[in-house]
C-alpha cells in the first residue's frame, strides 16, 4: 500500500523522520514524499534530510513566498496533480502549516483518506494562520493522531468519534529520545561559539504574531538585550525574523550585544537546548524540547497549545506586551523547574501511527 507524505516546513521534516523510518520498516507500506518547498534554504530544509537519515523527496514542488492564499492555492493544484498520478491509498500530513492544509485538502477532494499527525492542538486564537490550518485539516482527516490527552479532548468536544481520534503520543518525543541522547556538551556548536553549559539563554522567535507586529518584536528584542547584559544570549535567527530586524535597523547593534547565528541543524539545536540555562521561544517544538531536556522555558506568546507544560511549571507564558514584564518573567524562570510529568506518550508514537495505518488501510 502506498502512502504519500506531504510536507514542507522545518518542524515537519523533523517529525516525519521517525514516521518515515517506521514506514520503511513496516514491510507493508511504501512512502512517496512530496516536499512543497515552503522552507527551501539549505539550513531550513536539506540539513534535516541528511542529518536525520531521510529519503530524498520524490517530488519537490518549489512553492514558497507570496501570500498565504496564493501559496496554499499553488500547493493545492500541484499536490492534486501528484495524487492523480500516484493514486496513493492514504495521504499523511503533519502539524499546521500551509503545506499541511494543501495536502489534506487535495486528498480529501479526491476521496483519498487523510492521516493527520499532531491533530487536536488548539490555541483558540483564530488570528493565527496555524490555528486555521489545523482546525480545517482535522475536519477533513480520517485518522487524527493526537500527541496529548488535551488534544484528544478537544477533538472529542468538537464531535469527532472515538474511532477517528487515535492517541499515540508526540512524535517529537520519539525524535528527542532517538537523537537527544547522543548529544553531549563536548565540542560541536557549544565549543565553536565559546558557550559554557548552563550559562546562556537560547532564544528562537519566528511566529507571525511576533515578527509582524513591530511593538511586540521590539518588546522581545529589548528584553533580550537587557538580559544579555548579565547572561549570554544565543539566537538562531529564522529568515523571516532576520529580514524584519534588518528592516527595522536593529540587526547590527543587536549582533554586538548577543550571539546572533543562522538557523542550525537539528543536532546542533539539541545541543544548544540541552545545555541552556533558559529557553525563550515562540516555537511549539522548542517549548517541548526544553521540557525533554529539563530546561525552564519562557514562551513569548499569548497562549500555547502545550498547556500541560505550563500546568506542570516547566513553561511560563509571557505575552510580549512590554519589555520589562518579559524581562521579569525571564529572570523569575531562571533556575526554576517543574513537576515530574509524562504527557507525551512512551516515545513510540511513530510505531503506533504506522501500526494503525497498516490495520486500517
Ligand atoms: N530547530 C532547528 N534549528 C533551529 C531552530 C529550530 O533544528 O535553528 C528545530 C527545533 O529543535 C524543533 C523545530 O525546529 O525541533 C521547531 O521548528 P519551528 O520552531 O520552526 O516550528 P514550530 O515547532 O513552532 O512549528
Amino acid at each position: 500500500m502506498k502512502i504519500i507524505t506531504v510536507l514542507g516546513a522545518r518542524p515537519q521534516f523533523i517529525k516525519a523522520s521517525v514516521v518515515s523510518h517506521a514506514i520503511a520498516q513496516s514491510g507493508m507500506l511504501t512512502e512517496v514524499v512530496v516536499h512543497t518547498g515552503q522552507h527551501f534554504d539549505a539550513n531550513m530544509s536539506d540539513v534535516f534530510f541528511s542529518e536525520l537519515g531521510m529519503v530524498t523527496p520524490a517530488y519537490h514542488l518549489d512553492i514558497h513566498g507570496g501570500t498565504h492564499g496564493a501559496m496554499t492555492g499553488r500547493m493545492l493544484a500541484e499536490v492534486e496533480r501528484v495524487l492523480l498520478d500516484e493514486k496513493p491509498d492514504a495521504v499523511l500530513v503533519y502539524g499546521d502549516t500551509n503545506s499541511t492544509l494543501a495536502g489534506a485538502l487535495a486528498a480529501a477532494k479526491l476521496h483519498i483518506p487523510v492521516a493527520h499527525v499532531e491533530a487536536g492542538l488548539r490555541s483558540f486564537n483564530m488570528a493565527m494562520p496555524e490555528e486555521i490550518n489545523r482546525i480545517l485539516t482535522d475536519r477533513i482527516s480520517r485518522w487524527l493522531f493526537t500527541p496529548t490527552n488535551v488534544a484528544a479532548q478537544h477533538l472529542a468536544r468538537e464531535g469527532f468519534t472515538a474511532e477517528q481520534i487515535i492517541p499515540v503520543g508526540d512524535v517529537m518525543y520519539d525524535v528527542a529520545l532517538h537523537h537527544g541522547a547522543r548529544v553531549t556538551a563536548e565540542g560541536g556548536l557549544l565549543q565553536r561559539l565559546g558557550l559554557r553549559p548552563k550559562n546562556y539563554l537560547l532564544a528562537t522567535i519566528h511566529r507571525a504574531e511576533n515578527t509582524d507586529h513591530s511593538e511586540r518584536l521590539a518588546a522581545i528584542v529589548d528584553a533580550l538585550e537587557v538580559t544579555a547584559e548579565s547572561l549570554q544570549v544565543v539566537w538562531p535567527l529564522h529568515p523571516r525574523t532576520r529580514a524584519v530586524l534588518q528592516q527595522a535597523g536593529r540587526l547590527e547593534d543587536l549582533s554586538r550585544r548577543m550571539t546572533l547565528i543562522e538557523p542550525v541543524g537539528y543536532l546542533d539545536m539539541v545541543q544548544l537546548e540541552k545545555y541552556a540555562a533558559l529557553i525563550a521561544t515562540d516555537s511549539g517544538g522548542v517549548q517541548k524540547e526544553a521540557f525533554f531536556y529539563q530546561v525552564p522555558c519562557v514562551t513569548v506568546r499569548d497562549e500555547t497549545e502545550w498547556v500541560e507544560l505550563v500546568e506542570a511549571g516547566w513553561n511560563r507564558l509571557a505575552p510580549p506586551t512590554d519589555a520589562s514584564s518579559l524581562r521579569q518573567d525571564i529572570s523569575e524562570a531562571l533556575g526554576s523547574c517543574g513537576k515530574s510529568v509524562k504527557p507525551y506518550g512512551e516515545g513510540d508514537a511513530a510505531q503506533r501511527i504506522v501500526k494503525h495505518l497498516m490495520l486500517n488501510l
